[in-house]
């Protein structure tokens, strides 16, 4: 039984909300189970720990490791200004080449919402990690490589760009997009979900978005027998629908008619709009769990960051990696733990006991800590 988690404590609220979710985990499993299974804890160091340990932010031994691993967690990073990282997150999932980020978003009983019906709220969304604008190809505005990108421009396409201008580069490929909605349509297929929705801005950015949109549709025809397609080109009876939206439009409909979207795969920016958005619906940041997943490696993790206003004041909200948790448990097929966490998040929540991000959104709630929620949600 594989049954060894490498975790990374994280910045910020990271060591506050692992002392209240570790328990929760170990207990859950312990109680599940009665052939005395445990998860066996690996630290690895990465951030402001890791900084202080050894003097990097993110030590390669931390990269070796995690590259052999299966399953993971970490809580959140602050990005290091003037380190020479762009994000320590976006640099692990790309060198780790952990090309899908799983997003579910899930309505919680007695959480207030913006949305006329949140029990509707049931969506996951896969965003793509590695591609887009997240590439990190950008150039400074005055910079010696955008002056002679712009002289190219002009001399080979006759394209006049504005002097002054900063330039990044969105590439977007048929791989990188393909294995993200196959991995959509597959976990779809294998949850009995009804539709998956590829979200993009193919109208305006038709060779990138517009090719997103495109390599999705070609990889359910190509690939999948047991699957149908929306808007016109519907085949009778067969169950799972696979359609598109355009980004814009979508964030409407996702607020008005949240109950027609289940599934979505959509790209690296949107996806980063939408999981944020989403997760508004029902609850905010400190309800939001997430996984980074490659071939091998699952690595779960908060969808919000270090939170430093509330840093080291036991009041941030430990819900998300609680609930990172219960994904991580399903995905080593302990569903029985992971359901367990679930049912007993809902619970403490439908009973108003609740941190300050919750606590002023439902009335009659109690304010509690970070520590007292999960002492509540561990017993
Ligand atoms: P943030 O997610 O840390 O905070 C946004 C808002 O949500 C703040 O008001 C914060 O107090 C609140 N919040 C976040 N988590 C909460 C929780 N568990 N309980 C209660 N309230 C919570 O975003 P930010 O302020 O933009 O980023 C802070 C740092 O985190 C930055 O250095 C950023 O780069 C990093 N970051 C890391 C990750 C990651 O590690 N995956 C993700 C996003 C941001």
């Amino acid at each position: 039984m594989q049954n060894r988690v490498y975790y990374i404590e994280g910045d910020g609220v990271g060591p506050e909300i692992w002392s209240a979710a570790r328990p929760i985990i170990n207990a859950a499993v312990e109680k599940s189970y009665a052939d005395g299974r445990t998860i066996e804890w690996v630290e690895l160091l990465a951030g402001e720990k890791a900084m202080q340990e050894q003097g990097e932010y993110l030590p390669e031994a931390t990269l070796t490791a995690l590259g052999q691993a299966r399953f993971a967690m970490k809580g959140p990073l602050t990005t290091p200004v003037g380190s020479g990282f762009r994000s320590l997150n976006v640099t692990m999932r790309q060198s780790l080449d952990l090309y899908a980020c799983i997003r579910p978003v899930r309505y919680f009983q007695g959480i207030a919402s913006p949305v006329k019906h949140p029990e509707r709220v049931d969506m996951v969304i896969f965003r793509e990690n590695t591609e887009d604008v997240y590439a990190g190809i950008e150039w400074e505005s005055g910079s010696d490589e955008v002056k002679k990108l712009i002289a190219f421009l002009r001399e080979t396409m006759g394209v006049a760009l504005d002097a002054t201008c900063g330039v990044g580069i969105k590439p977007m490929t048929p791989k990188g997009s393909k294995r993200l909605v196959r991995r959509a349509i597959r976990f779809a297929l294998d949850q009995g979900r009804k539709s998956v929705t590829l979200v993009h801005k193919g109208n305006i950015m038709k060779y990138t978005e517009g090719a997103f949109r495109k390599w999705g549709y070609e990889l359910a025809a190509d690939e999948f027998g047991d699957v149908t397609f929306g808007e016109g080109e519907a085949q009778e009876g067969r169950p799972l629908e696979i359609r598109d939206r355009i980004a814009d439009a979508m964030f409407q409909e996702v607020l008005m008619r949240p109950e027609q979207y289940d599934v979505i795969a959509t790209t690296n920016l949107n996806g980063d709009y939408l999981s944020d958005a989403l997760a508004a619906q029902v609850g905010g940041l400190g309800l939001a769990p997430g996984v980074n997943m490659g071939d091998t490696l699952a690595l779960f993790e908060p969808t919000h960051g270090t939170a430093p206003t509330i840093a080291g004041k036991d009041m941030a909200n430990p819900g998300s990696l609680i609930l990172s948790g219960a994904m991580l448990l399903d995905h080593m097929g302990w569903y029985e733990a992971g359901e367990r966490i679930r049912k007993a998040v809902e619970t403490v929540i439908t009973q108003k006991q609740v941190t300050v991000d919750l606590a002023g959104q439902i009335p009659g709630a109690t304010r509690i800590s970070c520590s007292a929620f999960g002492d509540l949600v561990g017993q």
